[in-house]
């Protein structure tokens, strides 16, 4: 045995291999130090090789995925190898051989089926990028749900396509491998490197055309080399890691690049479009827009917010049936309805094309076309769109009631567990199932008839495991047994009892044994031919499955647009942008749930009459800069995706390019220095902005010096205003920008109104034309906690340095001039040595508490403290 294990562990490498003994999977050797550990379970050992004993760990299978997914998650891969014969079958060719085995499918990342193994309501996507000559190319596909695509791919828009599709697994050719390693990193996505020969794109078209049956890809339009390699070492991988079943891959789809709107890996960051900085779903704005009640419609959505279309009569279509829905609330009502009952259709006929699917994954079926066809009449009188999806819905009858009359209401979830194809449907069935069922009273009968026959009414038909179902009499009844030879076979005679066998109850005791396996054998038939009739029309139910989606993904606007008062938005081909009342969907809503006042709507306008339009903003820490910043970026792109916008109205010019960069994020993780990320990322956008993106920068330069920061910011903005000429939103705390406003013919001033009560300060958190007066960041300082004392000492240098600046003086003579810093109250202060108190002086002189963010106030306190 361990011959052939390790024979199976040398052609895996680079995989733990789970090896199939009974009801567990072993692993032994280094597999089994490393699982032990990322599992967290017994390590045992069993037998020696070469001397050493041999360590081994275990997982049952019937509770292999919930080890599996913890394996995936935690960067393994896994072969699994299965017994392919029956142990039984081994024993024939000899005491000593061993079960046949090899291993039936390789887990990976980007090519996981199971429901428990994936997130219902996410894509998971493998990717994979070629370079043939002077063409490169990025396809993809999520093997749960059969799509595969595929779209022109420089190296350099790389980074921003894998941002949008956020896929699991990444393949590249191994010449490739490093060029991309860092940025699958950075997506978190593993890197799986193959040879060139899986890339290359003669017999990748080969490979493809086998998959498509057809003889040319021509079907399905023009793909160059890079695209056809691309899908081709796709195809070439799911063959390897599925062991030759093949996915239901649906035919490709060439993507054109700029039909989506561009935004790249800082941008989805940033903006928190799927997932929150903190790594969750929760704080997302795919959380807090999705209405939709199928897994499907969550997927499309998830899609929708990843890539806003830049087309718009599209978008236009998309806006219409949300309007229309909305209206007519009674419908959507009566569709959600029949959408919560439509279960995962798409991941379902994976499974069953994988054979690795269940008779649950029939009634899914079933279920999703029988509510398809319940909606079909719903959809009469509605906009193209729906009316579109409408008539996918159809079609499917027969194979419904095929299903209907076949399988029972709630079947299991195995198919070797028998008892899912309904009675009625199959006769043999239910005989070999009342066999099995009624054996006793079957049993019963016979007892009668035989007394009769024999005319010994004491006659017992017994079981016992050694011979067992026989007849017994007692002894002095022997002889009329006897008179019937042709009948009753002597077995046993005993003290007291005579025991007789028939050849009818011995057919009749074969048929109840195997009559279980046997009812197992038939459903397992019926199985197999219910999955081929559902195969065999994947195409149609494909296009069901897709127009339920559609369907669900506008009801969820509609439903969304209800509950949160949303508007319909104008997308034209214009260069406005003007929100009237704009919100931030997901503050608004973190603000409602903590109970905290309502929302303060605000207005943007970036005139239209004169490109570009930017709006300067200013406004002490914790107003809403950000905050405005982020909605009115989040507004263009719910637009565009389809969804009508948290505003009161909206009007936007098409925006193709969308970019958010925070100043400053904290990003030592990655071992960049943060000014340098924030650098690299604010030249991405100056080198790629064109005059319809949309710019949100927020505080850009504050990760340096403050001159250093101040002029950098300066030069952006003058960029963005000269160069790329675009529409933005330019949040910064150096009231020294905002002289801008009056060179620049396209920079207006805008600022987030503070009041200031008693001392305090109070956020109003609307946004006006006009500059800042005041920073508030000591008030700020303040209400972040910080001690009284340098609260008033901060008062204290600030109105100084403001007097500096006002006389033109020069401001460290100035602070020279300041009265000696006391950090705590003079009664409790301990006497400190004087080398101390002037580093603590030091320190203080390069400080200017106007550009102290709260944070960084406390960190100063911090220092100050340390100082001491
Ligand atoms: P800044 O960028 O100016 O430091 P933020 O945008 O981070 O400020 O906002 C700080 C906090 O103020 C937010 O977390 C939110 O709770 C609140 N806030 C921001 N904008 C609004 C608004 N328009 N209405 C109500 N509360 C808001």
């Amino acid at each position: 045995m361990m011959a052939q294990y390790l024979e199976i562990r040398q052609a895996n490498p680079g995989a733990l291999l789970f090896y199939r003994m009974g009801d567990f999977y072993e692993m032994f050797f280094d597999d089994a130090l490393a699982a032990a550990q990322a599992l967290d379970i017994a390590l045992t050992k069993r037998g020696f090789h070469q001397g050493e004993s041999i360590p081994m760990c275990g997982v049952p299978v019937h509770a292999a995925e919930g080890y599996l997914l913890t394996l995936i998650r935690k960067g393994f891969r896994v072969a699994i190898a299965e017994q392919l014969e029956d142990p039984a079958e081994a024993k024939k060719r000899g005491s000593k051989s061993v079960v046949k085995r090899d291993v039936v499918r390789l887990v990976t990342p980007g090519t996981l089926t199971e429901d428990a193994l994936l997130d219902a309501r996410r894509h998971n996507y493998l990717c994979a990028w070629s370079e043939v000559r002077d063409q490169a190319a990025l396809a993809w596909a999520d093997i749960s749900t059969g799509e595969l695509r595929v779209i022109p791919c420089p190296l350099s828009r790389l980074s921003p396509e894998l941002a949008r599709l956020a896929p699991r697994e990444v393949l590249v050719s191994d010449q490739h491998d490093r060029d991309l390693a860092p940025i699958a990193a950075d997506m978190g996505a593993a890197l799986t490197p193959l040879s060139r020969g899986s890339f290359d794109s003669v017999s990748a078209e080969k490979r493809l055309c086998a998959l498509f049956a057809v003889s040319s890809l021509d079907a399905f339009g023009s793909f160059d080399r890079a695209e056809v390699s691309a899908m081709g070492a796709l195809v070439d991988y799911l063959d390897l890691t599925q062991r030759g079943k093949l996915p239901l891959l649906r035919p490709p789809v060439r993507e054109t690049a700029g039909g989506a709107m561009q935004i790249d890996f800082a941008t989805r960051r940033n903006l928190e479009l799927t997932q929150a900085l903190s790594g969750g779903r929760e704080g997302s704005l795919l959380l807090a827009v999705d209405h939709t009640v199928t897994p499907a419609g969550a997927r499309l959505l998830e899609r929708r917010i990843s890539a806003p279309s830049c087309d718009l009569p599209t978008i236009r279509a998309r806006h219409e049936t949300v309007r229309f829905l909305l209206e007519q609330g009674r419908l959507r009502e009566d569709l959600r309805c029949h959408l919560r009952r439509v279960p995962d259709i798409d991941r379902a006929l994976s499974r069953l094309a994988l054979d690795r699917g269940g008779p649950r994954d029939l009634a899914s079926v079933r279920a999703g076309l029988a509510q398809a066809s319940a909606m079909h009449h719903l959809l009469q009188n509605a906009p193209d769109l729906l009316t579109e999806a409408a008539t996918a819905l159809l079609g499917h009858q027969d194979l419904v009631d095929l299903l209907d009359a076949a399988l029972v209401a709630e079947p299991p979830l195995m198919a070797r567990d028998g008892g899912f194809i309904a009675t009625g449907y199959d006769t043999e069935l239910d005989e070999t199932r009342a066999l099995r069922d009624e054996g006793r009273s079957v049993i019963g009968k016979m007892q009668a008839d035989y007394a009769e026959a024999s005319g010994v009414s004491g006659l017992k038909i017994k079981h016992n495991n050694v011979l067992g179902y026989f007849i017994e009499v007692t002894t002095t009844h022997e002889d009329r047994m006897r008179a019937k030879p042709d009948l009753f076979i002597h077995r046993q005679t005993t003290a007291g009892q005579v025991r007789f066998t028939t050849l009818a109850l011995n057919a009749l005791e074969t048929r109840i044994l195997n009559a279980g396996n046997h009812a197992l054998e038939i459903e397992k038939r019926h199985y197999d031919s219910l999955k081929q009739a559902i195969l065999a029309q994947s195409g149609p139910i494909g296009a069901t499955a897709r127009a339920l989606a559609e369907i669900d993904l506008a009801s969820a606007f509609a439903d969304l647009a209800m509950a949160e008062d949303w508007s319909e938005p104008t997308v034209d081909d214009s260069h406005a942008f003007s929100i009237t009342g704009g919100r931030h969907p997901v503050v608004e809503r973190a603000l409602k749930r903590q109970g905290s006042g309502p929302f303060v709507a605000n207005d943007c306008a970036l005139t239209d009459s004169s490109t570009p339009a930017i709006w300067l903003l200013t406004g002490p820490n914790m107003a809403g800069k950000s905050t405005f910043l982020r909605q009115n970026a989040l507004i263009a792109l719910l637009a565009q995706a389809g969804s009508f916008v948290p505003a009161r109205a909206a009007h936007i010019g098409l925006v193709s390019q969308l970019f958010s960069r925070v100043g400053a994020a904290d990003d030592l993780a990655r071992g960049r220095s943060t000014f340098m990320v924030e650098m690299v990322e604010t030249a991405a956008i100056l080198n790629q902005a064109d005059a319809r993106a949309l710019v949100i920068l927020d505080e850009i330069g504050r990760g340096t010096a403050t001159y250093d920061g101040l002029s950098i910011a300066w030069a952006t903005l003058e960029h963005l205003h000269e160069t790329n000429r675009c529409r933005a939103l330019f949040a910064t705390h150096y009231h020294e920008m905002t002289a801008l406003a009056g060179k620049l013919a396209g920079v207006e001033n805008a600022t987030v109104a503070v009041k200031e009560w008693e001392g305090d300060v109070i956020f109003l958190h609307e946004v006006r034309k006009g500059a800042a007066d005041r920073s508030y960041g000591v008030q700020v300082a303040r209400l972040a906690g910080l001690p009284q004392s340098v609260v008033d000492r901060a008062k204290t240098v600030l109105e100084a340095l403001e007097k500096g600046d006002r006389d033109g003086g020069k401001q460290v003579a100035l602070i020279d001039d300041l009265p000696l810093f006391r950090a705590a109250p003079a009664q409790t202060a301990p006497a400190r040595p004087a080398a101390k108190a002037s580093a603590v002086e030091a320190r203080l002189q390069d400080i200017r508490p106007d550009e102290l963010t709260p944070i960084d106030a406390l960190r100063l306190v911090y220092d100050l403290k340390q100082l001491l």
